[in-house]
């Protein structure tokens, strides 16, 4: 009896949905998203799928709630903060919908285990990040699962959706693709071939009212072979490049910007050369001063930091001072002209630090506003909920064409970008065993900075197992097998690399054997 109440609730909460062509309600509640990442376009996904009455949700996120967040992500409230996001996210969509099955992690996406995947029917890229982007693109690929991308900056923002070979769904209209192919051909067909069809072209033009009837005689049939023809091949020559997959989310991104954390450490080498610089030297002068990190949800110890990095931001100004202003020059400078420096300077490096600055600097944090992610984590939801019905042989519409969109709130304006899919692409390609990386160093890094740089950016080598070559000369900087070629504390300008040359990174001995990874393509930027 409580199970025929509950249908009917469930009937009653659903009724509006129903309406639409197509639903079936079925396809829902039997439906399991994953959504990776649960900040500003995470919670709405979530609440979307919540309220629609999805039949599972698995929610993914390895971050804590933070008071910055409360601005935007609509599933937390002020009392939360230092709680895994994930899981006061599944909390509160129980309370939205008791009918809802929720799992969550609070785990790296890297970290979870395949058959947590393979469970969800369509997953949901909702990340702050490239790199965490990457390895969701690569694992979705691996395991065919169709993809929805979206992010924002700003008032800006943009959803992809990525459609793996082999994944079972067809992306575009294989009708519509067959007609555009028969069309093409008829193009090319020469009257020797088909002079039938080409003398009742003719003859349509002259007899207008006989239109319909020559048509049925002549020209349908010689359609009706090229379609045949086209069919019988078009499962096989055409369909896997033009109907059953998108570019993927690597395609768009060959090579990753650098890596944030390697940029701050790079930072700490040198002086601080901007108002970014002082704030990840004050963090370090923090640890070394008080034994831990500033924790930024203590607003004592954000003080303290902000105290600190003034400081650094000063000496910078003064040091910027200094360089441009020859002493003996000073002298003769009168006081107008000294103030109208320091205005200069503070104009070029900006004013004293601002409290929520130290936070936002330190959490490499990118503009966001609620208006926007709204409006980005709608359209993911939209396509996401067709690419449920389609995996489950269903359609309600197809997924979007082209499958990148991009928003610009400013004007107001959507613009449908067409991608194309890299035959290069390092994760949806032919290519196996091959990773592109940028590296940022100091202008006075040396051989052994690279390993340790490659490690920041979870590249992790065995300097004792990997041979450093220019791809272009084939010079070698660093074999470990040649005592001559081993010198970690070389520096890279007097290998006369420049800024944003390549070099090789190749694996031997074990490492030859073991290495997912064949050959890294590396792109130094100094610094
Ligand atoms: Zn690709």
């Amino acid at each position: 009896m409580t199970e025929k109440i509950e249908d009917i609730v469930k009937s009653r909460m659903y009724a509006r949905q129903q309406l639409i062509d197509g639903w079936d309600q079925e396809v829902i509640s039997n439906g399991c998203m994953m959504i990776v990442g649960v900040g500003a376009l995470g919670c709405e996904i979530a609440k979307d799928f919540t309220l629609m009455g999805i039949g599972k949700l698995i929610l993914i996120d390895l971050d804590t709630i933070e008071t910055s967040n409360l601005s935007r992500q609509m599933l937390f409230r002020p009392g939360d903060e230092g709680r895994p996001k994930a899981e006061v996210a599944a909390e509160r969509l129980k309370e939205m919908n008791p009918y809802l099955n929720v799992d969550f992690y609070f785990e790296k996406l890297q970290k979870l285990p395949m058959s947590v995947y393979e469970e969800s029917d369509v997953v949901i890229a909702a990340l702050d990040n490239f790199n965490a982007r990457l390895d969701l693109n690569k694992i979705c690929l691996r395991i065919k699962k169709p993809m929805v991308e979206g992010g924002t900056v700003g008032f800006e923002g943009h959803v992809q959706i990525v459609i793996p070979e082999g994944c079972g769904i067809e992306y575009k209209n294989r009708e519509r693709e067959i007609e555009n192919l028969v069309e093409t051909r008829l193009w090319d067909i020469t009257e020797m071939e088909y002079p039938e069809y080409f003398k009742a072209q003719g003859r349509i033009e002259e007899l207008e009212e006989e239109i319909e009837r020559i048509k049925e005689k002549e020209i349908n049939p010689v359609i009706k072979k090229i379609r045949k023809e086209t069919e019988m091949v078009f499962d096989w020559k055409y369909a896997p490049e033009i109907l059953d997959q998108t570019p993927c989310y690597r395609c768009l991104i060959p090579i990753p910007p650098a890596d944030d954390k390697l940029v701050a450490a790079c930072t700490l080498k040198g002086l601080p050369r901007n108002r970014n610089h002082c704030v990840i030297k004050a963090e370090v002068q923090f640890e070394k001063k008080y034994g831990h990190k500033p924790d930024l949800n203590l607003n004592d110890e954000v003080l303290k930091l902000k105290e600190i990095a003034q400081v650094e931001l000063e000496k910078l100004r003064e040091r910027v001072f200094n360089e441009n202003v020859a002493a003996e020059e000073r002298e003769s400078l009168t006081e107008k002209e000294i103030e109208d420096w320091k205005a200069n300077i503070n104009e070029t490096f900006g004013p004293d630090y601002k409290f929520e600055e130290m936070e936002n600097i330190l959490g490499n944090k990118i503009a966001a506003i609620q208006t926007v992610s709204s409006i980005i984590s709608s359209i993911e939801s939209q396509e996401a909920l067709k690419l449920l019905f389609r995996v489950n042989g269903r359609n309600i519409g197809p997924p979007m064409e082209p499958p990148y969109v991009n928003y610009n709130g400013i004007y107001g304006q959507f613009d449908h970008l067409h991608i194309l899919r890299r035959d290069d692409c390092l994760a949806c390609g032919k290519i196996e065993g091959e990773e592109n990386v940028q590296l940022v160093v100091p202008f006075d890094a040396d051989v052994g900075y690279i390993f340790k740089a490659m490690e920041i950016s979870e590249h992790k080598l065995d300097p004792e197992l990997w041979m450093i070559t220019n791809p272009m000369t084939k010079e070698i900087y660093w074999n470990p097998y040649m005592p001559s070629l081993k010198d970690p504390n070389i520096k890279l300008t007097s290998l006369k690399i420049k800024s944003n040359d390549i070099v090789t990174l190749s694996p031997l001995g074990k490492a030859l054997a073991e290495s997912e990874i064949k050959k890294y393509n590396v792109i130094i930027a100094f610094m």
